[in-house]
């Protein structure tokens, strides 16, 4: 872990920022390694005191953004701005940041305190100023009673706390995260991941960029989500918004499961903002933000939006042959032939399910699908 604060005088300015937030932007922001392009331009703006969560494949360049806020590695083209300054020629250290990484990188041969004084001490700051802060991060993160261990004296999930604590100690004005849980098993990430909701709760005014390839972490913290795929960034939007209305396949997709069908426009209502289309032998209607003209297209429905009775008057109805079924203690999964297209319902408590072969139908409301451009027809 590497953390940084402006020294001296600055640290004043870091702190006042930091009770109002840095935004951080890309402005067409490149990054090549050994004349290999892997981050193409990349325009994008975290404002202040928002979570952002840079999602994506392994490889896809999400760390290289990350690296290139941190000053890690210098853009090929383009500038980074914190808050209002231009931080591209800017070296890390005064850049007003701190990073999380995945693997802790505690100090073995110091207690928790002296790790997580390590950038204070390094700033030359003040003990009774670096005692407070000490303090204030430890408690943050519920590690004050841990103060005087080592860090072989903690479990992966303390030794994380104990982390963050040491990049919260120099009030850095965004913070960066790396994978900060994957080192971590299942059970204790979940708890992480609330633990982590809860500090931005705390210091909502801190602007956090989150690199992670686990859409559920995503999912639960960020405020907004990235999705980069092959050093490009894909999709970008509120999280909410982003899982409700993915833009394209790729990102229905990696935000969880979807259902995918083919469907052919029938009547693009481009101003009321739903499209009628057909799946198979069906009219539905479906939200569509696509451009117009379009006339083959896909019809994506989250699993858990599918019921097996209708609700509702301006309820849609696809019939489908029923597959399997697998019952997962809280959730029953069922899978449907869809007009040749496999279709996959989660139900919380299934009627009397015919036997398989049968003919089936299922609904759903028009605002819980979404339209999106067919990639093989683009
Ligand atoms: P992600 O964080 O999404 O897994 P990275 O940003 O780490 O992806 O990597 C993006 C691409 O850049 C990958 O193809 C990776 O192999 C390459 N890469 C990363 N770091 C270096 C480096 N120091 N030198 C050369 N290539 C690198």
């Amino acid at each position: 872990m590497a953390a940084y604060a402006p020294a001296g005088t600055q640290r004043t300015a870091a702190e006042a920022s930091r009770q109002v937030g840095s935004s951080v932007s890309f402005e067409g922001v490149s990054v090549a390694y050994r004349g290999v392009v892997v981050m193409k331009p990349l325009t994008l703006n975290v404002e202040a005191g928002e979570i952002l969560a840079l999602i994506g494949p392994s490889g896809s360049g999400k760390t290289t953004a990350l690296r290139a806020v941190a000053g890690f590695v210098r853009p090929a083209t383009g500038r980074i701005r914190i808050g209002n300054t231009d931080v591209t020629d800017m070296p890390p250290y005064e850049r007003g940041l701190a990073m999380v990484v995945q693997n802790y990188a505690l100090f073995p041969h110091m207690r928790v305190e002296q790790n997580v004084a390590f950038g204070l001490n390094a700033q030359g700051a003040p003990r009774s100023l670096t005692a407070d802060r000490v303090e204030d991060a430890l408690r943050t993160v519920g590690m004050s009673n841990y103060a005087k261990r080592y860090p072989r004296e903690l479990s992966g999930g303390q030794q994380q706390r104990v982390a963050i604590a040491r990049a919260l100690a120099v009030r850095p004005r965004v913070l960066l995260l790396d994978e900060p849980l994957s080192a971590l098993d299942a059970q204790i990430r979940r708890a992480m991941v609330e633990e982590l909701a809860k500090l931005h709760r705390t210091l909502p005014h801190l602007t956090v960029l989150y690199v992670t390839h686990d859409q559920s972490e995503a999912l639960t913290l960020a405020d907004k989500i990235a999705i980069m795929k092959d050093g490009v960034l894909n999709a970008h939007g509120p999280t909410a918004e982003l899982y409700r209305r993915p833009p394209n396949r790729f990102a229905a997709e990696f935000l969880g499961r979807a259902n995918i069908l083919p469907a052919t426009m029938d009547d693009n209502g481009a101003t009321s903002g739903f499209a009628r289309v057909r799946v198979g032998s069906a009219s539905v209607l479906a939200a569509a933000s696509m451009p117009s003209g379009a006339e083959a297209c896909l019809l994506c429905i989250r699993p858990q939006h599918l019921a097996l009775q209708p609700e509702g008057s301006d309820v849609n109805t696809l019939t489908g042959t029923l597959k399997d079924v697998h019952w997962q203690g809280e959730l029953t999964h069922l899978v449907l032939d869809v007009a040749d297209t496999q279709v996959r319902v989660v139900v919380t408590r299934p009627p009397v399910l015919p036997p398989a072969g049968s003919a089936m139908q299922i609904h759903f409301s028009p605002s819980d699908a979404s339209l999106i451009p067919d990639d093989a027809h683009a």
